[in-house]
């Protein structure tokens, strides 16, 4: 078989770099050995966000509903049909993109594929493939820390917790990146006695530190044990259950029961046995293959993105690299722009954040950095959600004013940060996200209110020190 570009891998970053080169007029080939949609819709995003959606639907019928005036009677989760929804989206969104890659005349080889050579691939019990051009997107597998004990079945990963059968009445989750910490607020709305073991000293250790910190309160509030700066050094089962013993920062040993050890601790890109070596692409068995800014790999025609490209671990990102790539592997020669990435945390409160965090833009501005914040407990319509928890925080330079980051902690933050992916891309003023006029009532206006506390112009908030009155005439 001979083909212009062949996709290894139909995840993310494999299909929308088939069906854009497929756009392009390239014949094409994609070989997946698994499901087209890959981690993410079949064991990521889409069946997380699912069961997220039914954590939402509990704490609404228990705690929210009774402040609207809606009596529910006992609430009750009926795992199987959660379960049942899950899938059932899965295989819809599977079949969906099947569909429309099978609609751009794409052909679709099944089956484990490795490169033979610069411009050869075989795939397992197929014919051999020609090509002009190669995009490598095999993506990333979980990883697991050198810990005793850590590879009995009592310790899963995400794929394996979203397969079990029943609630595990109690859980703990060994790292309190965006994975450990998702499940982890998951869970407890599910009714699971819940607790985090990460060693950093604090969960989602790349974020803002002022929303670790809120995310941290969050789930203290809501009964989440969390042991930060805690290092696990063994797991030992028996009847059935599973001991996690760390040593805390101060070198104290300690330990936590349950039914089930979720070992959340990253994810290494998928580089081995895919033939890079016959292909001469060079890679990092940790760091994934080094890619320019245009996804090119060492080999001028074999491109990388997603997961195993090490840059990102995000679908979001993995899409919009497939795009470039299959683009510049067609005769264009465009970068991939990253500067305005949302990073979004489904937990409850969700947490939401583009561009610099605080710690980063004072690193680079110092003292010319300027922070507004607004809590939604004082936004009419977070009231009206029954949500009082967290704030949406601006971050602006001074010198010209430009946005350089968003923060957001609270209702719906993981679709409220677009404000600012657009704002950050747009390179906007802290003027313009001021003087814009935002919808009311909306939790959107939580982002222009922050942009007004940033210029100290607040309407719906306090001045910071209160004004002296003014006698009238
Ligand atoms: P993948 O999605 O991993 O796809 C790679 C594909 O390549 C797979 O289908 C695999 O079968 C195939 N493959 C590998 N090797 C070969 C081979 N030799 N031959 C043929 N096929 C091969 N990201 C978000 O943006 N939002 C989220 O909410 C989110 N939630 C997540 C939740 C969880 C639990 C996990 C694990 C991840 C989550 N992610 C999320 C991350 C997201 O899933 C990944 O960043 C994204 O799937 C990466 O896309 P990719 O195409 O690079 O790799």
């Amino acid at each position: 078989m001979e083909c212009d570009v062949v996709v290894l891998g139909g995840g993310p970053g494999g299909y929308p770099a088939a069906i854009r080169a497929a756009q392009l007029g390239a014949r094409v080939i994609l070989v997946e050995r698994d499901r087209i949609g890959g981690t993410c819709i079949t064991v990521g995003c889409i069946p997380t966000k699912t069961w997220v959606q039914t954590a939402h639907g509990l704490k609404d019928a228990r705690h929210s509903f009774a402040q609207l005036g809606i009596q529910v009677g006992e609430v009750a989760l009926d795992f199987a049909q959660t379960q049942r929804n899950k899938d059932g989206i899965v295989g819809g969104l599977v079949n969906g993109i099947t569909g429309v890659v099978r609609a751009n005349g794409i052909t679709v080889v099944q089956g484990a594929g490795r490169f033979t050579g610069p411009n050869t691939l075989e795939v397992e019990g197929g014919e051999p493939i020609e090509f002009r051009s190669a995009i490598v997107a095999t993506g990333s597998h979980p990883l697991r820390p050198p810990v005793d004990g850590i590879d009995d079945p009592g310790c899963v990963d995400s794929t394996g917790l979203l397969e079990v059968d029943t609630v595990p009445a109690r859980v703990t989750i060994l790292g309190g990146g965006v994975i450990g910490v998702e499940f982890a607020s998951i869970l407890r709305h599910f009714g699971s006695e819940v607790t985090i073991v990460e060693m950093l000293d604090r969960l989602i250790p790349m974020e803002d530190a002022d929303a670790s910190r809120e995310l941290e309160r969050s789930f203290k509030k809501r009964g989440i044990g969390l042991q930060l700066g805690a290092r696990a050094t063994a797991i030992e089962h028996g009847d059935g259950v599973a001991t996690l013993t760390y040593q805390d920062s101060a070198g104290a040993a300690g330990s936590v029961e349950a039914d089930v050890v979720l070992v959340a601790t990253g994810r290494g890109p998928n580089v081995e046995g895919v033939g890079l070596e016959q292909a001469g692409v060079a890679f990092d068995p940790r760091a994934g293959i080094a890619v320019d800014d245009r996804l090119r790999t060492n080999v001028p025609h074999i491109y990388a993105v997603g997961d195993v490209a090490g840059r990102w671990q995000l679908a979001h990102t993995a899409f919009r690299e497939g795009e470039v790539a299959a683009e510049n592997a067609l005769g264009h020669d465009g970068p991939v722009d990253e500067s305005a990435v949302p990073r979004c945390v489904y937990t409850d409160p969700e947490v939401a954040a583009v561009g610099l965090t605080e710690e980063q833009a004072r690193a680079l501005h110092g003292d010319n950095v300027v922070v507004g914040r607004f809590p939604f407990a004082a936004s009419a319509r977070a009231q009206m959600y029954a949500e009082r928890t967290g704030w949406a925080k601006t971050i602006h330079e001074s010198r010209y004013g430009e946005l350089l980051g968003l923060v957001i902690v609270g209702p719906q933050a993981t679709e409220l940060v677009n404000a600012g992916v657009v704002g950050i891309s747009a390179e906007v003023t802290i003027e313009t996200l001021a003087d814009s006029i935002a919808a009311h009532p909306t939790l959107a206006e939580a982002v222009k209110e922050a942009a007004l506390v940033a210029l100290g112009r607040q309407i719906h908030l306090p001045p910071a020190r209160p004004r002296a009155t003014v006698a009238a005439r």
